[in-house]
């Protein structure tokens, strides 16, 4: 039972859109890690998708932040812009969707031959937290329950490896075997607004099968999802950050 694990779309339907292609027909459920919404011009158009596409998903600071549940107070002037915008274009329904995600941790248990692993936007102890190094995981692994987390939030497409003695950060290889012994944070990096300097939409699919976890990345176009920012008259910044992947 193959997963798509999915995380901040942030409105961004034409990297949505490239991803289903590229991963089209190699999973059976797909699974997103929260930001479905915030700096993009279509919120509406992917949360809709999100209502009947996604068995299990999250919510994530900007779905709080565009929902009015969270203060702005630590969001920089375009994430702020972009949160008022995205509070004025929601339909009340998909409002109403985003305001009631669940918070993570939230275990998914594939089948009974399977171990389950939990899905957080942030971090395991904290929603918010950003796991960028080795350092911010260092002391995770005591509050672990389970082998294998996906984590979200810092649009850093790769992971972090930990064994007894130590964490290991490493960069997205295109497939990866899941050890038996150790503990695994995976982030399959940020569909709609990649930062690690590759501009290409970011996924993963994970096979509980055969404990593999295969990274994908995919171009889209990026010139139309800047367009339809620019004429939202969304802040600027936020087009052309996509160009760059950053
Ligand atoms: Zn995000």
């Amino acid at each position: 039972m193959p997963y798509l694990i999915v995380s901040d779309i942030h409105g961004n339907y034409e990297a949505l859109e490239a991803v289903l292609e590229d991963s089209r027909g190699r999973y059976d459920s797909i699974l997103c890690l929260g930001d479905l919404v915030g700096y993009g011009a279509d919120p509406n158009t992917v949360t809709e998708w999100a209502k009947s596409n996604v068995t299990s998903v999250i919510r994530g600071n900007h779905d709080r932040a565009c929902t009015g549940t969270d203060l702005l107070d630590y969001f920089n002037p375009a994430a702020r812009a972009s949160a008022f915008w995205t509070r004025g274009a929601l339909t009340p329904g998909n409002w109403n969707y985003l305001e009631h995600l669940a918070r993570g941790p939230l275990r998914v248990t594939p089948d009974s031959s399977s171990d389950g692993f939990d899905l957080v936007h942030g971090s395991p102890l904290d929603e918010d937290e950003y796991l960028v190094g080795a350092d911010d995981v260092q002391f995770l692994g005591e509050y672990l329950d389970t082998k294998l987390t996906f984590f979200g939030h810092t649009h850093l497409q790769g992971g972090f490896l930990l064994t007894p003695r130590s964490v290991k950060r490493f960069m997205p290889d295109r497939v990866l075997q899941l050890e038996p012994d150790y503990y695994y944070l995976i982030n399959p990096g940020s569909v709609g607004q990649p930062r690690d300097g590759d501009p290409r939409a970011a996924y993963a699919l994970y096979s509980p099968e055969n404990r593999t976890i295969e990274y994908g990345r995919v171009p889209y176009d990026i010139g139309k999802a800047a367009a339809k920012i620019l004429k939202a008259e969304l802040p600027e910044s936020l087009a052309m950050r996509l160009f760059e992947g950053i």
